[in-house]
């Protein structure tokens, strides 16, 4: 599985589209704007393991927040929700307001929603924020915490509020990923590869190298290849459920 990637915007799509139908991959395909939806879906060509989630990234949110309109159009079109959330880093503080306005329309927006969404969240350097405004909306729907990267009080808030933490290949090459790894319950742990952005030695990372999470798990939980791959399908399962 892969519970975000950026189908879209690999160079070539159609080869990463045949190759995780090929390999009977399900894929969460996230956007970074509500206008890119519509391509994106159709990408999938009606494959039934791969979703197209519906998104304002971030760091967008000052540019592209006029779009909230398109997203509020096409919301009852996807039961997933993703690219959202909130990012502190250096450059996207400046127009932190607008991230604020865009997230908190969204989350409003699943709240009220009839259907239980399912949202993949972005929240580099603002793990606190994005968590604190998440409790404000307890009905949004079931939360993945796309690449955490918070520190350990986050982490303890995040696991205590139920959500789901979908790790990648490059989170077990630093410290705290690791650390954040080995703290999450097994019951939560979904994998992504946040393809094409994410590169091990200049190349892009392919929805298929989630599989590259696996042994690294099974080290880390004491468990079999097929265990860790047993636990986490069971919890991908749970979470559509
Ligand atoms: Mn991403």
């Amino acid at each position: 599985m892969d519970v975000h990637c950026h189908l879209d915007l690999y160079k070539n799509t159609k080869y990463v589209v045949d190759e995780c139908i090929r390999r009977k991959l399900y894929v969460l395909s996230v956007t970074t704007t509500p206008s890119a939806w519509e391509k994106t879906h159709q990408l999938a060509n009606g494959n039934k393991r791969i979703k197209t989630a519906l998104g304002l990234h971030p760091q967008l949110a000052d540019q592209r927040k006029a779009e909230l309109i398109i997203f509020d159009k096409l919301f009852d079109h996807t039961r997933y929700i993703g690219e959202i959330g909130l990012d502190g880093s250096k450059g996207n503080k400046s127009f932190w307001e607008s991230q604020m306005k865009v997230f908190n329309h969204i989350l409003n927006r699943c709240n009220s929603s009839e259907e239980r969404k399912i949202l993949s969240i972005h929240s580099k350097n603002a793990a606190k924020e994005v968590i604190d405004t998440l409790a404000l909306y307890p009905k949004a729907g079931k939360v993945i915490l796309h690449w955490f990267s918070g520190g350990i009080i986050e982490l303890e808030r995040a696991i205590k509020s139920d959500f789901w933490f979908s790790i990648n290949p490059l989170m077990f090459k630093s410290k705290n990923g690791l650390k954040i790894i080995s703290s999450i319950p097994k019951e939560k742990v979904l994998l992504e590869s946040d393809g094409p952005f994410t590169q091990i030695n200049g190349n892009s990372l392919y929805p298929w190298d989630t599989m590259n999470c696996i042994p690294k798990m099974a080290s880390i939980w004491n468990y079999s290849l097929r265990e860790v791959e047993n636990q986490i399908f069971k919890n991908f399962q749970e979470i559509l459920n």
